[in-house]
């Protein structure tokens, strides 16, 4: 499927002079926290309310959403504030369910995206409606799923789409809860570039200290919007509760913002520049990461020495690993004087951690 124009026309009937923005909590508690969450929400930037009634949990034993009942709560919320509703839909009963409770815009979670029998049940319980439908991308980094969630719903006819970038999950610990991948979401873009893009910072930080941060660099890459869960009392959420500000932080947050213009000409370069050095940026939050890694492994290497009374430095072990290294690093395109320097340099680092560890 090819970049279709009309995608992004609900969008641009927003008319809004920044990017788009979607807020509320992780799940719906309570009518009274549903309102009172709305209320604080009406007369700001954001235009969309979002809550979770049905929440797919990691493993059972979790909070998994009051339900149905929500969507009462939702519309109660909506007739009062006059904000657009969003929930998360699974599959085509909750898809029944929040059509006949007037839900205006409906979004596929990460755990669903990943499902293409769960996307297709969705799309089809959907066609030809006029409901604006969000694909978050899937947990795992495949772009061809996501792509595909978005042709299955343009292919029953649902023509008011867009994406949400909510990183994705690793193995590796690192400093997000979800990594964003960037040039994922980049390409993404470069394939369809009509297609609306919003970026959703509490899923990828998992912490509320980072979300400025993440949905500058969003705006930076020109995204469209931002989801960002907003709750009356974060700390007490029934989820995610560590990633969750409070209206007044999200007012803060989007007052602090720098909105970028859309690239015209003599932007291009600068553009291009930033997604370049983004994409940079993210690889040597990884190096450091991995580095530090490393360096607890030859922390316990260390133990071990101490514990055999073996000593440090073993110069044939050391001649194999920059054998090896020198080689992998020619297939990488990188010198072999500068392999050479980094690893000289690694195994001195990783000798002194030894030392502290063998004279302790
Ligand atoms: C959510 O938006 O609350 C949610 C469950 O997100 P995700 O599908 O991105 O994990
Ligand atoms: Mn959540």
């Amino acid at each position: 499927m090819e970049n279709k124009p009309e995608m992004r026309q609900w969008l641009e009937d927003f008319k809004l002079d920044h990017p788009l923005v979607i807020a509320g909590p992780c799940s719906a508690e309570t009518e009274e926290q549903v309102l009172d969450i709305a209320r604080q929400l009406k007369d700001t930037k954001v235009s969309i309310y979002r809550a979770g009634i049905w929440k797919p949990r990691t493993r059972p034993g979790g909070f998994e959403g009051v339900g149905a009942i929500g969507l009462k709560w939702l519309q109660k919320a909506k007739g009062e504030t006059g904000l657009l509703m969003a929930v998360e839909v699974a599959n085509a009963h909750h898809v029944k369910l929040a059509l006949e409770h007037d839900m205006d815009v409906l979004w596929i979670g990460a755990r669903t995206t990943v499902n293409p029998f769960a996307v297709q049940e969705i799309a089809d319980a959907l066609a030809d409606t006029d409901k604006i439908v969000l694909i978050k991308n899937p947990v795992n980094p495949d772009l061809a799923l996501w792509l595909g969630g978005v042709e299955r719903l343009y292919n029953a006819g649902i023509k008011k789409l867009g994406v949400i970038h909510r990183g994705f999950s690793t193995y590796e610990k690192t400093k997000y809860r979800n990594i964003p991948e960037w040039q994922l979401a980049i390409e993404l873009h470069e394939r369809f570039p009509d297609l609306p893009i919003i970026c959703d910072p509490s899923h990828i930080t998992g912490r509320r200290s980072m979300i400025q941060e993440v949905s500058q660099q969003a705006l930076d890459l020109n995204y469209d919007g931002l989801m960002i869960e907003t709750h009356n009392n974060p700390d007490k959420a029934w989820s995610d509760a560590a990633q969750q500000v409070t209206p007044d932080m999200l007012k803060e947050i989007l007052n602090d913002l720098t909105v970028r213009k859309k690239t015209d000409e003599t932007h291009e370069f600068n553009h291009r520049l930033k997604k370049l050095r983004l994409r940079i940026d993210e690889y040597d939050t990884r190096l450091i990461e991995i580095l530090g890694k490393r360096m607890r492994i030859a922390d316990e290497i260390g133990a071990l020495k101490r514990e055999n009374n073996v000593a440090i430095l073993q110069t044939r072990r050391w001649k194999q690993v920059l054998d090896k290294m020198t080689a992998e690093g020619l297939q990488e395109n990188l010198g072999e004087e500068f392999i050479l320097r980094l690893f000289r340099a690694i195994h001195q680092e990783s000798i002194s951690h030894q030392e502290k560890i063998i004279n302790k």
